[in-house]
């Protein structure tokens, strides 16, 4: 058997893997599970490959909440003690991505962005005396390097409808948003929708309407499939207030929550023209994600001042001041355990294993 090296992975920097369960259409075309966990842990073998990672879920009955309590909650904690962070749903189109994540809005309780927003809530609602949180959310999808404003735009518009029925990607015109960097080092998006939220309730109607403005496009390998990269920015103001009345010690963190496009090769989607472009992209901006992953792990590297490669694409670049430095980062790489699926797995847990 073949073993993948098995590497200290860096403080701040997790790799989990979420295995899906077999669909049910999966199991009438009679597909196998070709996934096996080895049980306590975290490692997973596909054919002769083994790879470790930080944790493994899914195959063994593990129920998904642990995902939340291991892999996020620290990360939700760290906000609180002034720290960026990320989350990163990885892997094929149909791997479980959006499930996991809870990026579509649909079920208001289900998958990992509902949990997150509980407990944000939650710890601001017993802060202590003196303390005020100001918190606002921000939704965003890359597609083809253009970055547009998911909440910008008015979803319910007859202009979509219309397109949609035209049977047309559902792609409103959209005016780009361009990247700037304060002096900083901060990160901004030059005129982005940030809409200001004081309950879960508030916060979840944006994940909703925003997830309704996600372009999506047909290719042969799923209907829904996601060609952009979502990503649902929560941002938290603490400030003391002083007791003379003036405010003070401001403290400004954001926790970037993104729902990776779909990571399959684009020769096997059967595209063209447009779709092929965008698949060009897509694997650029994840290859760019990889490498800066890849080199925040090597500590040895970072310490020498080694280079990491933001700059090569528009997911890095926007990520920058929340991955790596003194921010916090998991990536969730999603597999399917079906053996029709088995080549993009493998490619899915090779490019995760880069980054752990
Ligand atoms: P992706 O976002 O990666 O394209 P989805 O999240 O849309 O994938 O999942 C593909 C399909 O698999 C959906 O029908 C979803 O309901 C189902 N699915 C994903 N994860 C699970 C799970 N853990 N349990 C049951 N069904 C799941
Ligand atoms: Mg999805």
């Amino acid at each position: 058997m073949e073993c993948s090296k098995v590497k200290k992975s860096s403080q701040n920097v997790r790799v989990a893997v979420n295995i899906r369960p077999l669909l049910t259409h999966e199991l009438l075309l009679g597909c196998t599970d070709c996934i096996t966990v080895v049980p306590g842990e975290p490692q997973v073998q596909i054919g002769s490959r083994a790879f470790t990672f930080d944790y493994v879920y899914g195959n063994m009955g593990s129920p998904s909440k642990t995902i939340y309590d291991d892999c996020v909650a620290p990360l939700v904690e760290a906000l609180f003690h002034g720290f960026n962070a990320t989350v990163l749903a990885y892997g094929q189109t149909g791997s479980g991505k959006t499930y996991m994540m809870g990026t579509s809005g649909e079920g208001s309780n289900s998958g990992v962005i509902p949990k997150v927003m509980e407990s944000i809530f939650k710890r601001i609602d017993s802060r202590e005396e003196g303390v005020e949180f100001l918190t606002r959310v921000s939704f965003i999808e890359i597609l083809n390097e253009d970055v547009f404003d998911l909440l910008g735009v008015d979803s319910s518009s007859s202009k979509k409808n219309e397109e949609a029925f035209l049977a047309k990607p559902v792609v409103p015109e959209r005016v780009p948003l361009q990247i700037r960097e304060n002096k900083n080092g901060g990160i901004t998006l030059a005129g982005v929708s940030e809409e200001n939220v004081t309950t879960k309730k508030e916060m979840a109607l944006h994940l909703s309407r925003g997830s309704l403005s996600r372009a999506t496009g047909s290719t042969n390998m799923n209907s829904q499939s996601s060609r952009s990269h979502a990503i649902f920015t929560i941002t938290v103001e603490q400030k003391k207030i002083a007791h003379t009345g003036a405010g003070g010690d401001i403290s400004c963190v954001k926790l970037h929550l993104v729902d990776l496009a779909g990571s399959e090769r684009s020769k096997r989607t059967c595209a063209e023209g447009m779709r092929l472009k965008e698949g060009i992209h897509i694997n650029k901006s994840l290859l760019a994600l990889g490498n800066v992953i890849s080199a925040l792990g090597d500590e040895k590297k970072l310490k020498d001042g080694g280079h990491v490669p933001y700059r090569d694409s528009k997911l890095t670049r926007l990520l920058e001041d929340s991955l790596g430095g003194n921010s916090k980062t998991v990536m969730i790489a999603c597999v399917s355990p079906a053996n029709t699926n088995a080549e993009e797995t493998l490619n899915t847990l090779t490019y995760a294993n880069r980054a752990h």
